[in-house]
């Protein structure tokens, strides 16, 4: 058994996921959603660019 340090929950395994380019462990759970929460920031980013890139050319 092994505990996630994001959430405290006692698990059977971690994985090892990279957030901000530095490896961390945590549970299947939180995986995913470190994984979802990258996708998202990555996304918005993005988003932010193309309205300055909007308002730049206007
Ligand atoms: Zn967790």
């Amino acid at each position: 058994m092994a505990t996630c340090k994001v959430c405290d929950d006692e698990v059977d395994s971690l994985v090892s996921v990279k957030v901000d380019g530095k490896a961390k462990k945590m549970c299947e759970d939180c995986a995913d959603r470190a994984r979802e929460q990258a996708e998202v920031a990555e996304a918005s980013e993005a988003v932010v660019q193309n309205m300055m890139g909007f308002k730049g050319r206007r």
